[in-house]
């Protein structure tokens, strides 16, 4: 054998005995995790992917059949490709968003508050609905972050769901009492973004 083979050789060996070491210990803690409830997941950070994993997992509760809830609290001027698709794709889920009332230039505290009132309205039966098994909470965590919504109300229910469902909510912020209740909290950190690089918001992929 010459001195290169043997060298892949031995690589080999070593990479298959860490990748058994590896499974052995993956496949202990999957034995471990014999919980069978919903998830709370928090998806926050400055980088780009908080919505856009939410749906992702929309799109996986959909591919069996769940109920699915989403309610976006705050409302842009630009459609979005998700909000077209469940629309017109998906009757079966339950959509709403905060719509009229929110802008970032209304200045306008408590038309704001009337509009995170309005939309509460309609999430917080939601986390008190069994039929649900997903509801997702885009962009929450800005209604606690400018006290438009009490916290310990929206902890509470977030806290008090229903066993079977998961909820995910997203947003930058939330504070410590909302990441202490969730089960999963990522934090998506900014590394580059293309907008700042002067490459324009693009259709299909970034709304
Ligand atoms: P996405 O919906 O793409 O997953 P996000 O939910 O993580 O983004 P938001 O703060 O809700 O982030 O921003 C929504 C919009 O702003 C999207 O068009 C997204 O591409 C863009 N965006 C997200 N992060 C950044 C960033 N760090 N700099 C500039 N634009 C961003
Ligand atoms: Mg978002």
């Amino acid at each position: 054998m010459s001195e290169e083979t043997d060298k892949g050789v031995r690589k080999n060996a070593k990479h298959k005995a860490s990748m058994e070491k590896q499974k052995s210990k993956v496949d202990a803690r999957i034995d471990e995790a014999d919980i069978e409830r919903g998830v709370a997941i928090l998806l926050t950070g400055n980088g780009k992917g908080k919505s856009s994993s939410a749906f992702g997992m929309v799109m996986r509760a959909l591919g069996y059949g769940h109920k699915v809830g989403v309610v976006q609290f705050i409302k842009g001027q630009q459609l979005s490709g998700e909000e077209i698709y469940l629309r017109e794709q998906c009757p079966g889920v339950d959509l709403y968003q905060m719509g009229t009332g929110f802008t970032w230039n209304t200045q306008d505290r408590s038309g704001d508050i009337a509009a995170a009132e309005k939309t509460w309205a309609v999430a917080k039966p939601m986390l008190d609905d069994d039929s649900y098994d997903l509801v997702v909470l885009d962009e929450l965590t800005y209604m606690l972050a400018y006290k438009y919504l009490p916290e310990d109300d929206v902890v509470a229910a977030l806290a008090n769901r229903p066993v079977q469902q998961s909820v995910v909510v997203t947003g930058r912020g939330g504070g410590s009492a909302l990441q202490e209740i969730m089960d999963t909290v990522s934090e998506i950190k900014e590394v580059k973004h293309a907008f700042k690089a002067g490459i324009k918001a693009r259709q299909g992929v970034d709304y």
